[in-house]
Order: structure tokens, then sequence, then C-alpha cells
């Protein structure tokens, strides 16, 4: 695999020097916490990816004898922001995978089983080996579903050959886009990367392979024989508005063309033909590289119970229906909610996961002392939109749409070297420290 190495940035010795100030600061020991919160009660975490077992780290340091059961099937756990990285061709999938029981807390049962049902009337969960789990307090975070079932003729089997690619299918999809975008680099041809019509985990993740594919082309000498067009179902790339012209200008600039209002459909790999959804109909187009990005949804298990969304724009999806401040169940008091699950207005990455859990595990504390959830969430979401291998922009934002930069020196529509040397370097520490409930 080709290593891409970049180098020349001026305020590249200072930046590096302010992370590791930033770096050295989180790990210097903290303050006392308040004491914690002495309990028996039963605590279920259904889901052990970033968000399950944070919350488990945060729960175990607010919650002083609570009985804390963590449900997943899951052995291996995937540091998915990397996977962008694989897709990159710098990183390895290796570098991406984890051992699940490396990283789960000390003192909490870890039950390797999947929810099948939750019962918020009975308030239990049964799992898929036909356990039955009585609870006190539920946390539900069993992440998102890739909805390839919705794209006719589309095997995800078939990643990383036929010139399909999806970053999004995990550690070995993501190296066989990086071979997808080679074959076109060697080829030429044209590139289509699409966009769903639902809400999606890191949604910049999708223009940040549009970036890499054209950046890539590039520096391997086929982007004069290669087209790289985007196709989005909505009236924009991203929901962000600033963010959003931002990226169109970069993309003008480096002649990558965008179409709107255009939903993949359908895939004949056979004939390297990709149907869109359009206004005016079913529109084909034919592809040397497509890049995949399939409708997300709950999983079923929340989606097909009465914890899911039950009107309005979020119902399809079937997400949690929990409070956009608070992170608690509209309807169940005694259930939070954490991650990708969450029917909030925005948010779908580690960095709101860091942040939603602090106030979610909180609030979980608080009720069970007996007060009312006191921490509100401002859905901070961050991503380090990498525009060319070796260059990002550090974009952070709130529910509002409202950029929310938190580096001092680090202008969010700007790209810089210290923004990828954040996500190429300093993002991985920071996701484990979280799970750890470090930070
Ligand atoms: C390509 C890509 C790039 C990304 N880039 C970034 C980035 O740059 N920055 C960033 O902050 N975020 C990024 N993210 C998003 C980030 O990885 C997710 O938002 C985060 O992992 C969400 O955590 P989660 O715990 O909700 O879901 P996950 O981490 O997906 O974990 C869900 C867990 O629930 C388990 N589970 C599922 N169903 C059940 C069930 N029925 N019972 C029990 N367990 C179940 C699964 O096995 C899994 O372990 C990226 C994601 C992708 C895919």
């Amino acid at each position: 695999m080709t290593i891409h190495r970049e180098v020349s940035d001026p305020q590249r010795r200072r930046l590096m020097q302010a992370a590791l100030a930033a770096a050295m600061a989180a790990a210097a020991p903290r303050p006392a916490q308040a004491r914690a919160v002495r309990t028996s009660a039963r605590i279920v975490i259904v889901g052990g990816g970033a968000a399950g077992i944070s919350m488990a780290a945060r729960l175990r340091a607010l919650l002083d004898g609570a009985r804390i059961t963590l449900l997943d099937g899951a052995r291996q756990h995937i540091y998915q922001p990397g996977l962008t990285l694989v897709a990159a061709g710098t990183w390895a999938p290796a570098q991406v995978i984890e051992e699940q029981s490396r990283w789960m807390p000390r003192g909490i049962e870890w039950l390797q089983d999947h929810a099948a049902e939750i019962d918020p009337v009975a308030k239990a969960v049964i799992t898929a080996g036909g356990k039955r789990l009585p609870y006190d307090f539920l946390v539900v975070a069993p992440g998102l579903e890739l909805a390839f079932d919705q794209i006719a003729g589309f095997d995800p089997e078939r990643i990383g050959s036929d010139g399909l690619g999806c970053v999004y299918a995990g550690p070995e999809a993501a190296l066989g886009t990086y071979r997808m975008i080679m074959a076109l680099a060697e080829k030429g041809g044209d590139a289509l990367m699409t966009l769903p019509h639902t809400p999606l985990k890191c949604a910049g993740a999708p223009l940040k392979l549009t970036f890499i594919t054209d950046d890539l082309l590039r520096r391997h000498g086929g982007r004069g024989r290669a087209r790289v067009h985007f196709l989005s179902p909505l009236s924009s790339v991203f929901g962000v508005p600033s963010v959003n012209s931002r990226v169109l200008e970069l993309w003008k600039q480096r002649d990558i063309g965008v179409s709107y209002g255009a939903r993949l459909k359908a895939v004949d790999p056979g004939r390297r033909v990709a149907t869109f959804a359009t206004n005016d109909g079913d529109v084909e187009q034919g592809y040397d590289f497509l890049h995949v990005v399939p409708p997300m949804r709950a999983p079923a298990v929340v989606r097909q119970s009465a914890l899911a969304v039950r009107s309005g724009p979020l119902a399809d999806g079937g997400w949690l229906d929990v409070d956009k401040d608070s992170l608690r169940h509209r309807r169940y008091p005694d259930i939070f909610g954490c991650g990708d699950i969450n029917g909030t207005p925005r948010g779908k990455t580690a960095a709101t996961v860091k942040k939603g859990g602090l106030v979610a595990a909180a609030n979980l504390a608080a009720v069970i002392a007996g007060r009312e959830p006191a921490l509100k969430f401002d859905g901070y979401t961050s991503c380090p939109m990498v525009t060319a291998i070796g260059r990002a922009m550090l974009i952070e934002f709130d529910y509002e749409g409202r950029l929310t930069p938190t580096l001092p020196g680090v202008e969010p529509l700007t790209e810089s070297w210290f923004a990828w040397f954040l996500e190429e370097r300093m993002l991985k520490p920071a996701y484990f420290a979280m799970l750890k409930g470090w930070t």
C-alpha cells in the first residue's frame, strides 16, 4: 500500500507544539470529581461501540454500587473515523481494528449477545440468545444500520470490485474503495460520488472521499483522464450552509461537478450503470468508479419498538425518541440515548458521543440520585474535513449549524496541515481516551 506523506507547512512547528500542549493538558491529573451517587440500580447498556463503552466507563465513575450490564455480540471494535484514512491509502485496515475486550471497563458485566427486543413497559431487554435482562435504567446505544437493501442490485460483497466503493462498510471495504480509486487513476473514466437522503453518520465522510478521490487521481497522474461528479439527493452537499459553500468553492476550483435532487436507487454492476431517482424520473448514468453511501436507519431493535420517533421526518428511520437537550427518552424517563441512534437534529459523530455522552451520563446519574437532569447538550459535532491527503479543515458546529471552533488559531473554513494532523494522529488517542471515560 502507498503511504503518502505531506511535509511543507510554515505553521507546522508552532501547531505541533500547540497540539502537544493540548495533549499534555488532557493527560494532566483532573480535579477530584463530585462524590459518586450510591445506588444498587440495575443498568443495561445496549451496544458497545463508541457510545456504549464510553457511557459504561462514565457511569462507573459517577455511580457507586450500580450493577451495569453491557450487551453487544461484537468481538471487534472498529475505530470508524480511521476508515477514511484506509480509503485514502494512508492507513492499513489493521490500524482501525481493536479487540472489544481491551476497552471494556472493569467492574461491569459484558454479555456477548445482541438485544432482540426492548420492552420499556416491563423494563426488560430480551437478547437474541433468549435471555431476559430486567433493568431499572436503560442506555440505548446500538449505533445505526446501513440500509444497502434500499439500493436495488447492490451487493456489499462486491465492494472493491466492479468499480464499486463504500468507505462505510468496514475496514476491508475501505481498502477495496482505495483499490477502486487507484484503478480509476490508472485507466481513467467517470467517478460518481453519492449521498443518501437519510441522516447519516459522519456526514463529512462522503465529501472527504470526493476530495480524496480527486487528490489520488492528481497524485497518480490520472486526473486528466477522469471526471469526478458528486450527486446529492438534496439541494446541498452538507447541512451547515457555511461549510456547504466552502466545499462547493473548493470543488469548483478542482473541477468536481455537482448535481442535486438525485438519489441513488439501483446499481447494475455488470453494465456499470447507476440509476438515480430525480424530479424528472429515473436517470441512468455509467460509471467507472461509484462511491455508494447507503441510506441509514436505526437498528430493528429500536426501529420496530415503542422507543422510536413516531412522527415527523425522523420517524422513517425509526430513530430513538430522545429530548435533544437532556438526551432522555421523551416517553420513558428511565431511558437515555447516546450516539448515532439518537433522533436529534444533527450530530452522528464520535465527537458528538464525546460531548453528548458527558451530558447523558451526568443526567442519568442525577435521575438515579432523585434529581432532575440539569445538563443540556448543544449538539456539538466535529469533523476534520479532509480536503487532500495532508490537508483538512477542522469543522465544529452545534444543533443550530453555528460554527463552534474550539482550538485557538485554527480557522474552521481554512485548509491546514494541522487539521490533517489532528485527523491522522490525534483523533485516535482522543477516541480511546473517551472510551476510558477520561475526556
Ligand atoms: C467512514 C466513517 C468516517 C467517520 N469519521 C468520523 C470523524 O472523522 N469524526 C467523528 O467524530 N466521527 C466519525 N465517524 C462517526 C463515528 O464513528 C460514529 O458516530 C460513532 O462510532 C458512533 O458511535 P455509536 O456507539 O453510536 O455507534 P457504533 O460505534 O457504530 O457502535 C454501535 C455498537 O452497537 C452494537 N449493536 C448494534 N446492534 C445491537 C444490538 N441489537 N444489541 C447489542 N448491540 C448492538 C454494534 O455491534 C456496535 O458495537 C465516522 C464514521 C464512519 C463510518
